[in-house]
């Protein structure tokens, strides 16, 4: 039997009527296994150490299982894909167990992966091996880089076979967050024209999670710009890690501007702000330069469908803008200040960030390893040991002069607010991670993972949950991607 002390449900997502979602149970995997744990999750869930350690953890987690309290369901959704309308979708293989409050805030608890539902349009409902790994150790590397994100407590793997482009593996990830309502959970209500659900949703949100938009004179167009202003920092995050979401599709946005549903996500490696790490994305459309305006022009499909709570086209437009592009550019420069070590803000800073960027675009270093090594290098330097000191960072260039031109000017700005060395370069190291879920490392981890070996995948997790701390015995973690590793590509098959 269960350990006594578990947490209490309250589902307050399922007290919404039915037409919110379909109750179903999730499908049994047979002998489920556990894949990886997040120690942290389980600790904001309060989970009793008896469970994680029992036999019934990887029962409960693969959905075979339920915990007392649990009302499983489905939720509905639409959205808006590769910017094109694609009306009903929902949760074709995620199934929420239900959610619960304690001293650390609102959990809801889903698996991914655990069977069909009614929203599964013909697919299977079910999550593989790989792309289970990846977003389990996603979810937690991003809490770990400081990024609003939803979390993972776990991976269940089970031999049960799932045909993709070849016959792989079925796992389940078991996702936590505050809540799982998106954009495109708005956009399913207003496109049918439902004013009565699209106020029930509204009202659930504002009353679960932002009871202060109550207080503002239009409390629908205080949720509209508190998704705005968290979404414009959340993509502001994203960008100065190297993330790239790759599906930034309005049925995976966050209304609560948590990173959300990782697929064929990248981190930024030799730098190209054009970049696109989705495999299936022909046009580029979530490019890495593109995420701030898809992020907005995502705003205002949701600002469209609570349009009708909101009243007033000026009332929804006003606040995507007024909050959206502020928040985003405030939170840029704010965090690529502190990555370029700048002590206060000044007023050509913009120009300067700008600039760096052309001198990365046209170079091309490795974009974490460049930050890292920065961090590193004195404020000033004497011009005759300056291709010494410098080496670090210098030895990423083919042309070294380009480099040394731009270390110039970083240093004429450094100087502008002037910072003590070891000051500065503690601020840099804190802001400027070591390590990043680079590709080739998940996939190792995953290829490991296959052969029945899930050691790699918790190391992985130990490496992650602290990025910005030297680890020597994850340095390994921190190298360029291996030649082998130069033709990875990842895809929306997951
Ligand atoms: P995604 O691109 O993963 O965000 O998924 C878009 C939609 O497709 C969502 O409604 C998913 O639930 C659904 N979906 C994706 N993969 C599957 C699958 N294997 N089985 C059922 N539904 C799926
Ligand atoms: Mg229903
Ligand atoms: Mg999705």
């Amino acid at each position: 039997s269960l350990p006594l002390d578990l947490p209490v449900f309250d589902n307050s997502f399922a007290a919404l009527p039915d037409a919110f979602y379909t109750r179903l149970n999730p499908h049994p995997l047979p002998a489920p296994y556990v894949v990886g744990v997040s120690d942290e999750v389980a600790g904001l869930l309060g989970l009793p150490e008896a469970l994680l350690n029992s036999p019934a953890f990887a029962e409960i987690f693969a959905g075979n299982r339920l915990l007392p309290g649990s009302e499983p369901l489905a939720a509905v959704y639409s959205g808006h894909q590769f910017g094109v309308w694609a009306g009903q979708l929902g949760d074709g293989r995620a199934h929420l167990l239900g959610g619960l409050r304690n001293e650390l805030g609102h959990w809801e608890i889903q698996l991914k992966g655990a069977g069909r539902t009614p929203y599964s349009r013909g697919a299977d409902g079910r999550a593989v091996l790989r792309s289970s790994i990846r977003e389990f150790l996603c979810s937690e590397a991003m809490a770990g880089l400081g990024v609003p994100t939803t979390r993972a407590l776990c991976v269940i793997g089970a031999d049960h076979p799932v045909r993709r482009e070849e016959i792989e593996t079925a796992a389940v990830v078991a996702r936590v967050a505050p809540g799982f309502v998106r954009f495109g959970s708005f956009e399913h209500w207003a496109s049918r024209d439902r004013q009565v659900e699209l106020k029930q949703l509204a009202d659930y949100v504002i009353d679960t999670f932002r009871p202060a938009c109550r207080f503002a004179a239009n409390p629908y167009a205080e949720l509209l710009a508190d998704a705005a202003r968290r979404t414009g920092e959340l993509i502001a995050h994203w960008m100065a890690v190297g993330f790239m979401h790759g599906v930034m599709n309005t049925d995976n946005m966050s209304i609560l501007g948590l990173t959300l549903d990782y697929g064929p996500f990248g981190f930024m490696e030799a730098f190209d702000a054009g970049h696109i790490c989705n495999h299936s994305d022909n046009h580029g459309r979530y490019s890495y330069r593109n995420q701030p305006a898809v992020a907005q022009w995502n705003l205002y499909r949701l600002a469209d469908a609570l349009l009708p709570l909101i009243g007033r086209p000026a009332l929804a437009q006003a606040a995507v803008d007024e909050q959206f592009g502020p928040a985003f550019e405030g939170k840029f420069e704010q965090l690529f200040g502190a990555k370029l070590g700048l002590r206060a803000k000044l007023d050509g800073d913009e120009d300067f960030i700008g600039e760096t960027f052309g001198f990365l675009q046209q170079h091309r270093p490795d974009f974490t390893l460049f930050f890292r090594a920065l961090s590193r290098l004195p404020g000033a330097v004497d011009p005759e040991n300056a291709a010494k000191t410098d080496a670090p960072l210098r030895d990423m260039f083919v042309d070294r002069s380009a480099c040394d031109v731009w270390l110039a000017g970083w240093r004429a700005r450094l100087a502008q607010t002037p910072w003590d060395d070891a000051e500065r370069q503690a601020a840099m190291l804190a802001a400027n991670p070591k390590y990043v879920l680079r590709n080739w490392l998940a996939e190792v981890a995953i290829r490991q993972a296959k052969a029945g070996d899930f050691s790699e995948v918790q190391r992985l997790l130990a490496c992650l949950r602290h990025p910005y701390d030297e680890q020597p015995e994850f340095e390994a973690y921190a190298a360029l991607p291996p030649d082998w590793a130069n033709g990875l590509a990842v895809s929306c098959s997951s």
